[in-house]
């Protein structure tokens, strides 16, 4: 087998997903045929470096040896094994080692299989638990803009990027979308020059305030990217709005949803995106890094006053019947197990303090460069914003495809640089080490200069 060869009956037959697929009448599709470390290696011989973590799912290096061994040694005991009426040892000590590193307050574990389901999960018990509790008007959810949260239609309903949901808006419930407190300089009427993320983030907390205000009697939940909004372009904020969003959900009887998928498990700096902010959420929804990056789980925290709403005579109709074939898989929560036991070796979140530094240092003189907006971070996530004009806030026209243009570039280098837009951004496994950091930074700056050059 060779490149060739798979990429052709790859096109012949597979569908990828997010793609047009007439790109590939011109732009190479990468056919992979193994991975180590930071390190994806093509049927050629050529190797990337995966500074996208491949979705963001990676944390420890592609077939980490412990996850690895873990996985093979769950595989000789238990493969599946129906997960209603049925248990097994890895979904609950799995369950036990989430709560205690979780938030306090969160102290059960709902499975899920994909991102965008534990989505639905948390949309559908918030939901469910007003109803329990005799409350059935609370059917809408607050979402905001620049939000994503997967591409079921629940999960698509409450994100607020056009691109993904746009085509399918006639189907989608019409949640009540409040304006980003995205701190980028790029965003209209946004921060003013000079001020701080944390006095924009309080001043655009006043959006919020007024649709709880107003809308609260019919909201079950309000539901956010703790942080960072990532698939709408790394977009952040301040912790200060997840402290004022705690108080005030907590005011006007509505939970908070929390979307830890992308930023959970040390990725932005802290185990979880909350504890910036020290609050812990109505329900926590966690997927992605969970298994390092190996197999897809996800999973919905929630606190015993929900549980309790549904805990009830089987006559009174109360449970919550969602289910998915492959709840709680076991291979799945062993490599999601062997993986919270990694961050048990070691100070990891020390560990990214410094690889963020080193990140940062690797491309700080972009910052006069006159296309870049702006370079933003939150630990191990790095993005940069390209612009045609930073100070009159003219983005680059979408169908001139720059960030593509790094990214072709990349590829060319060896570096995995997979754009949003017009942001080139750095989420690579945590054990890259300083060589690779220069090597992809490298590979960043040259793709930037290219892409801007005309
Ligand atoms: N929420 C967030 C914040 C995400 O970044 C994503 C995936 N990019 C999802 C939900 C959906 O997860 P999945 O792709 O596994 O369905």
């Amino acid at each position: 087998m060779n490149n060739a060869e798979l990429t052709a009956r790859s096109l012949a037959r597979v569908w990828n997903p997010c793609t047009q697929m007439q790109d590939h009448e011109w732009l190479p599709l990468v056919p992979i045929r193994r991975a180590e470390g930071v390190w994806l290696e093509d049927f050629d011989g050529r190797r990337y470096l995966d500074a996208v973590s491949s979705w963001w799912t990676n944390l420890f290096g592609h077939r980490h040896p412990h996850i690895v061994e873990r996985l093979k040694a769950q595989l000789d005991v238990l493969d599946h094994v129906i997960f209603a009426g049925f248990t097994h040892e890895p979904a609950v000590r799995l369950a036990e080692k989430l709560c205690a590193i979780a938030p306090a307050g969160l102290a059960r574990v709902f499975y899920a299989d994909i991102g965008s389901a534990a989505v639905e999960v948390a949309l559908k018990m918030s939901h469910h638990y007003w109803r329990n509790l005799g409350q059935p008007q609370k059917t809408r959810f607050i979402a905001l803009t620049g939000g994503y949260h997967g591409e079921t239609l629940g999960a698509l309903a409450v994100g607020g990027t056009g691109l993904y949901r746009d085509a399918y808006a006639p189907l989608l419930m019409q949640p009540i979308h409040v304006r980003s407190p995205d701190c980028c300089p790029m965003v209209e009427d946004g921060r003013a020059p000079g001020e701080s993320w944390e006095d924009y983030s309080r001043r655009a907390f006043r959006h919020m305030e007024q649709a709880l205000e107003r809308h609260a009697g019919e909201v079950a939940a309000v539901i956010v990217e703790p942080l960072v909004q990532a698939a709408t372009g790394m977009r952040m904020y301040h912790p200060v709005y997840l402290k004022l969003l705690r108080q005030a959900c907590d005011r006007h009887g509505v939970h908070l949803i929390a979307d830890e998928i992308a930023v959970g498990f040390g990725r932005s700096g802290r185990m979880f995106a909350c504890d910036w902010a020290g609050i812990a959420p109505d329900f926590m929804c966690l997927s992605k890094g969970l298994t390092g990056g190996t197999l897809p789980l996800a999973c919905v925290l929630t606190t015993d006053a929900v549980y309790r709403a549904f805990y009830d005579d089987y006559a009174t109709y109360k449970a919550f019947l969602h289910s998915h074939s492959y709840t709680g898989n076991p291979l799945a929560c062993a490599a999601a197990l062997a993986t919270l036991e990694i961050f048990e070796q070691q100070d990891w979140l020390a560990h990214n303090r410094r690889n963020g530094q080193l990140m940062w240092n690797a491309v700080a003189d972009l910052s006069r460069h006159p296309q870049v907006a702006e370079i933003r971070q939150q630990g191990m996530i790095l993005a940069i914003e390209l612009a045609r004009n930073p100070e009159r806030r003219q983005a680059y026209p979408a169908e001139q495809r720059r960030g593509l243009r790094v990214y072709r570039h990349g590829l060319e280098r060896g570096v995995l640089l997979r754009p949003l837009g017009n942001v080139i951004y750095f989420m690579p496994p945590y054990v890259i080490d300083i060589e690779e950091i220069a090597q992809m930074a490298a590979a960043a700056i040259e793709g930037i200069q290219q892409a801007t050059r005309d």
